[in-house]
């Protein structure tokens, strides 16, 4: 994908983007944007639907889009509506965030470097200790939950020798990859499309299937409960802030950190109150 098919790329989005965004937000979904307490959730929701205008929000998550379809259709989401775009499979399918209709412009190149991947390292997976497959689509990648202590980490070279990339996260989750495709490289393809200068993009998150968002160089925020093993790769990401809060309150914290506290309004003065 590059900046100059944009319009094949527009000719697959259902929903309208914003015409000069402010802010394009890009936030993991689990620990992240659906982390922290309810009423900072709800706030945050509420702020990001008031926001559509002027902040194109991007979910950039490793769940699948059923699971996605599913988190919006819950009445139990304390008010979180669609994104403008969604990012899915840890960076292995992007979707249309109105319709979930997958953008093919965007897709089929990922699409083209998984042909084939799936039959040869399915196999080498099938019967290995401490791996289980998770129960949920597997478009353009492989999604296993993995036991820390049972699983065989010397398999991980094994796969990888298949033009693969291998990624751990959560001490629970492996997900195998196209080589060179996570959430940094199809959010970085996505941003040549959109045109946004990047100084106006902040990327949020919790796992270590967040890290190559963070490695992009772009304005990151790491929510307060972020796992441990990644805020220890802090200090070589030197745009990424470290927020006290979790989840939708990191996020804030985050945002004002980056210079967007003028978009903030109610949610600056919630930050300030906690602060006292
Ligand atoms: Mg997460």
């Amino acid at each position: 994908m590059t900046a100059t098919d944009g319009g094949a790329f527009s000719d697959h989005l259902a929903g309208e983007l914003p015409a000069d965004p402010q802010l394009v937000l890009v936030t993991d979904l689990d620990g992240t944007l659906l982390g922290g307490s309810v009423e900072w959730r709800r706030r945050f929701y509420g702020w990001l639907e008031r926001q559509r205008h002027c902040v194109l929000h991007v979910f950039c998550t490793g769940r699948d889009l059923r699971s996605v379809a599913a988190l919006l259709a819950d009445d139990e989401t304390h008010g979180l509506q669609a994104p403008h775009l969604v990012i899915g499979d840890v960076g292995c399918t992007v979707a249309c965030g109105t319709s979930l209709e997958l953008v093919p412009p965007a897709v089929d190149p990922i699409e083209v470097r998984w042909a084939g991947k799936s039959d040869r390292v399915g196999p080498l997976l099938v019967g290995a200790a401490g791996l289980s497959p998770q129960p949920i689509s597997a478009d353009r990648r492989l999604a296993y939950y993995y036991d820390p202590d049972a699983f065989d980490h010397d398999l991980i070279r094994l796969i990888e020798a298949q033009g693969v990339d291998c990624l751990l996260s959560d001490n629970k989750y492996l997900d195998v990859l196209p080589a060179g495709v996570n959430k940094g490289s199809t959010l970085l393809d996505l941003l040549a499309w959109l045109q946004v200068p990047a100084e106006r993009v902040v990327t949020a998150g919790d796992t270590l299937n967040d890290l190559a968002m963070f490695q992009t160089g772009l304005a990151g925020v790491m929510v307060g409960n972020a796992e441990a093993a990644l805020q220890r790769c802090l200090p070589e990401l030197p745009r990424t802030y470290l927020a006290e809060g979790h989840g939708c309150q990191g996020i804030a914290e985050g945002l004002a950190h980056h210079g967007f506290g003028h978009l903030l309004g109610d949610l600056l003065e919630a930050l300030k109150q906690e602060a006292d």
